[in-house]
């Protein structure tokens, strides 16, 4: 076989980078300045540039590789399904054996009421696809009027019209024409909104936002909410204990869709099967992508639930939508290797019982930093507040003067220190792989604290 790549030098590669390449969420100037980091390989928790510095991955990728890189098991498996059947559409009445397993493995990992799944390439496609699912479950209840979706502002669902316009971001929104039909209501984001109001109390106008909104379109126009456990993207926005339960509730009195969007919370990164599962919150609808496969393979879907599926299916009619690659088998082979390695490494219970206690313990301990405003986090997912004034009461009078730049210091300093940790705006967060080791728990807490005390000097603080 010829050499798919060639062996260049890193100036090489940056150059051909800033020339050919239109990266995704990036601001292409920058780059072409700045020059990328070129990643070499992967191994384990790590990651390698091209001069074989070990960084330590404390994002998993973007929130996919739970299982971390050198993952033998899932590459023989994709190599072996591309040798046998490398390509089947689910089109035309048609269907194969990796494909119907995964859904059947997938509602086997779902709570009970949950025995369906349809398949994407990714998260923003499975968000799109839950908007078309809604739409069709309305109509076939002879509800056509359930037109509003209800979302979160500061919310990420993904990067297609249709699911960055559920996406709540402003920066994002600003760059196009957002659907008409989705409503945003506030995210319980306590630290940043709380304001005086003590977490519980916040936690309850933070659900109430969502009857009042209901109550605003008219109920019987409203089809459903849409959400994620903990706000990933957003800043890893734990909500306060009681904002789940009764958000719940009111879901429930308005008969409207509940929507858990698992992309980031699925697949143990919550210390359950899936973040809905840690607050008990039955949705109607799950979307998942990116720890499925553990970022193997391009693979999301969305997982339905009877209310719906049973409707589907006992109306009949074409459901139009689809994909070429929906259950793609290689995809869906990466998957089933994925689901066995997080069942038989009893991955998921792990990090519920010692990942997340570990991480969470060491996590903590940053609180006492200068630099630090509150610690946060949940299961194997944390994130830190930057703060200009840790002691003052009003905390938004505690910002910096230029929004992002602490977060753009400590990002810039963690990979000096040798940790992938992510800003967003001054929020540093982290979702390392599930299968880190505890004393590696540790080593990234101390790297993150290293990046605060730089990014501490830098600023003067
Ligand atoms: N939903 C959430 C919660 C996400 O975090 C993401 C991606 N970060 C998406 C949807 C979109 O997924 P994808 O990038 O695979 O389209």
């Amino acid at each position: 076989m010829s050499n798919l790549i060639p062996s260049r030098n890193l100036r090489d590669w940056q150059q051909l980078d800033a020339r050919h390449y239109l990266h995704p969420f990036t601001d292409a100037k920058a780059l072409a300045a700045a020059g990328s980091r070129i990643v070499a390989r992967a191994q384990g928790a790590y990651i390698y540039d091209q001069d074989g510095r070990e960084i330590m991955d404390g994002m998993s990728g973007l929130w996919c590789c739970g299982l971390g890189y050198g993952q033998e098991r899932i590459a023989e498996a994709v190599s072996r399904q591309l040798r046998e059947l490398p390509y089947c559409n689910s089109f035309f009445q048609c269907a194969h054996p990796p494909a119907i397993e995964l859904a059947r493995q997938l509602a086997a990992a779902a709570p009970p009421h949950i025995n369906h799944a349809f398949f994407t390439s990714g998260g923003s496609e499975a968000n799109d696809t839950c908007l078309r699912l809604i739409r069709r479950y309305w109509d076939l209840r002879g509800e056509p009027n359930r037109c509003y979706v209800i979302a979160r502002e500061n919310a990420y669902h993904g990067s297609t019209i249709a699911a960055a316009s559920l996406g709540g971001m402003k920066a994002m929104r600003e760059q196009f024409e957002t659907l008409d039909y989705i409503s945003h209501i506030r995210q319980p984001y306590w630290y940043g909104e709380g304001g005086e109001l003590s977490a519980e109390e916040f936690g309850l106008q933070a659900a109430d936002a969502l009857r009042g909104r209901i109550e605003e379109l008219g109920p019987e126009q409203v089809a459903a909410f849409v959400a994620e456990p903990v706000q990933g993207a957003g800043g890893v926005i734990v909500p306060p204990d009681n904002y789940w339960p009764a958000v719940k509730r009111i879901c429930d009195e308005y008969g409207i869709l509940a929507v858990s969007d698992e992309v980031i919370c699925g697949f143990g990164r919550m210390g359950e099967w899936f973040g809905a599962d840690y607050y008990d919150w039955q949705a109607d609808l799950m979307t998942f992508a990116k720890a499925v496969t553990n970022g193997y393979q391009p693979l999301g879907g969305v997982l339905v639930g009877d209310r719906i599926a049973d409707l589907l299916i006992a109306e009949g009619g074409e459901f139009t939508h689809g994909y070429t690659y929906s259950g793609h088998p290689a995809a869906c082979a990466a998957a089933l290797a994925t689901l066995e390695l997080l069942q038989e490494g009893n991955i998921i219970r792990r990090a519920r019982e010692e990942l997340a206690p570990r991480l969470q313990l060491r996590w903590a301990e940053l609180a006492d930093h200068p630099l630090v405003g509150e610690t946060r986090g949940v299961g194997a997912l944390a994130a830190l507040e930057l703060t200009a004034d840790k002691n003052a009461r009003d905390r938004s009078a505690a910002r910096f003067d230029t929004k992002g730049k602490a977060g753009m210091l400590c990002r810039k300093f963690s990979l000096e220190c040798g940790l992938v940790m992510r800003s967003v705006g001054d929020i540093m967060v982290v979702a390392p792989p599930l299968i880190l080791e505890l004393r590696d728990v540790d080593e990234l807490t101390a790297r993150a604290r290293k990046a605060l005390d730089r990014t501490a000097e830098a600023l003067g603080i």
